[in-house]
Order: C-alpha cells, then structure tokens, then sequence
C-alpha cells in the first residue's frame, strides 16, 4: 500500500517536537491531511546474506536503475561535506567555543550580539576556503556533465551552505539552507555573492573556535556592511536559520523536480532535518526508486529501494560511474 502525503503537511506535525529543527514552511497548508498517518510505498525486504554479498547485489540493483533513469535527484547532507573536513556541528564535536550551532544560528544570537555570530560564520568561511571537494561532489558533477550530453538530468538538493558541489563544477544546485557564501542586507534585503577572506579588516584573524577565546566584541559598524547604493545596512550570511522558514523560490523548483525525478539518491544525511528528511520518502511513496548512501542506517533506511552503506568518496564514484548502456 502507499499514499501520497506532501511534506509541507507532515512537517507542521513533525517539527514542534524536534528541537533545533527548520520552521515549518508555509503554516497555511496546515488542514487535516497533516493527520493523515505517514505510509510508503517502494519499501523492499532486504535480502539475507553477508554483507559484502548484499552490498554487491543492492550496488548492482541500483547500477540497473541508473542506467534507465532521465532525471535524478541526487539529495545531500552534512555527510558529503564531512568527507572534505568540513563539521556537521551537531553532537559535542559540533561547539564553537562553549556553543552549539543552535546558540549561534538563530535571529536572536544575531540580534544580541552579531560580532559574535559573524566570528563564527566567518571562521566557517575561512576554514570551508581552504577545504576542497571529495570524491563523491566529484563523481555527482561528473555524471551530471556526463548525462547531460544523453538529454538525461541530475539535479543536486543540498542541505550544505559550504559551496563544495559548485566548486566541484555541479551546475544545477539548489541550496535549501542557504550558502555561507552570500550575504543580505538586513536594511535593504540585497542578497549578494561574497567570497572575500576576510569578509572584513576587523574580522581578520577572529573566529578562532577555542572555548578560552573571549569574544572580538566588534562594532556592529565596523562589521559587514551593504555597499549598494549607500545603504550601509548591516549584513548578515544568507543561511537559514534555526526559526526560519525556507525560501519558497528554492523551495517550488525543489518540489518540481522531486515530482519528475525517476531516480533519487539520498547522500550523506542522518535524515533527521525535516523538511529535507521528508524528500527521499516523498519520492520513494511514487514508486520510483529512491537509493540511500551513508555510513550507516538512518531512521528513514527502511522507506528506501536500496541502502548503499559506507563512506559516499566511496561509494558514489562506483555508484554514478558510466555504465556500459551509456554511448556518448
Ligand atoms: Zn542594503
């Protein structure tokens, strides 16, 4: 049995009880379907055997499904980026100083002390500038290049704000969270691409995430400021924040390709940050075949056609490589 339930209703349900997650998206879609209990289709009793031997068989399972796809929506989460060094700040691993991400990524951190806030994005800045794509942002962008050519589609919905799947030359990247990258005026609301290191003069050499480093206490004039037209406003990185809704115009081409996708790998995600956990179970209750890549089993593994376990510089390039069907 499967039903067919959109996310934007199950996420007014799941998110009140799930600290540190995304606000629910448009409180107007809430209606009595959010009660509607969740169920799926394309679930697969996983074959007995060793490990090894069942790796093989769902890789080669998978590989047969690749190679009859058009469109594939490859999902990916804080997993591709750990690879290239780059923390998920989640569990103890995940403070900077003496915080966790969830006291410092939020509107009101900013509002009582940006100099703080900005020392860390700006430390996320600088230390995501000197990291580099991994294996698997490599083989994504490859079949993405590789597929285009054969009028086939990879698109990339990423729940990172590091920037690695563009430097690594994907070329259609939805950004649900935001980019560490951009900034937007908190006066005149201009988002703006910014690569700069340092972003600015009196944020040179702040950021240092060691917990005995007391705060720069830097004057919010001296912090990021709008150059256009004068403005002068303050800037703030464009990411979304803990409290904030997602953007709708990433939001609705999200939507759309989930809908067309005949294929869907869900990378590197614990699958526990809704909505984006709620993607790869959306497609799988269409019946399309959705895959799973991570170093272990998630809460949503059972809701996938395959679970493709270990580290995804691994098993992409092995997943995603050309198949002998593939002529051009
Ligand atoms: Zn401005």
């Amino acid at each position: 049995m499967s039903c067919n339930v959109g996310w934007r209703h199950l996420i007014t349900v799941i998110y009140p009880s799930t600290a540190g997650m995304l606000s629910p998206i448009v409180l107007s879609h809430v209606t009595p379907r959010s009660l509607v209990p969740l169920c799926f289709g394309a679930v697969r009793v996983k074959p007995g055997g060793s490990l090894t031997a069942r790796f093989s068989s769902e890789m080669a399972a998978f590989r047969k499904a690749f190679s009859e796809a058009k469109h594939i929506a490859i999902i990916t989460g804080a997993g591709v980026s750990a690879e290239s060094g780059i923390p998920t700040y989640r569990g103890a691993a995940g403070q900077w100083r003496k915080w966790k991400a969830q006291d410092l990524a939020t509107p009101e951190a900013f509002s009582r002390n940006p100099s703080r806030v900005w020392e860390f994005y700006h430390y996320r800045r600088e230390m995501t500038l000197i990291r580099e794509p991994n294996a698997a942002h490599h083989a994504i962008a490859e079949c993405e290049a590789r597929l285009s050519r054969q009028g086939r589609s990879v698109v990339v919905i990423t729940q990172n704000i590091d920037g690695l799947h563009q430097r690594a030359t994907s070329k259609h990247v939805l950004e649900l969270h935001g980019s560490l990258f951009r900034t937007r005026c908190v006066s005149c609301g201009k988002v703006s691409a910014n690569h700069r290191s340092p972003i600015c003069d009196s944020l040179k050499g702040k950021g240092s995430p060691d917990p005995d480093v007391a705060d720069a206490n830097i004057p919010v004039i001296n912090l990021p400021r709008c150059e256009d037209n004068n403005c002068n406003g303050l800037l703030r990185p464009d990411v979304i924040w803990f409290g904030e809704t997602l953007d709708s115009n990433v939001l609705t081409p999200v939507e759309k390709e989930l809908e067309i996708c005949d294929l869907c790998l869900v990378v590197g995600t614990s699958s526990i940050v809704y909505p984006a956990a709620m993607f790869g179970p959306q497609v799988a209750s269409r019946g399309i075949p959705v895959a799973e890549f991570n170093i272990k089993s998630t809460p949503n593994t059972s809701y996938f056609t395959y679970h493709i376990q270990g580290p995804c510089g691994t098993t992409l390039p092995a997943a995603l490589a050309r198949h002998n069907s593939e002529v051009i």
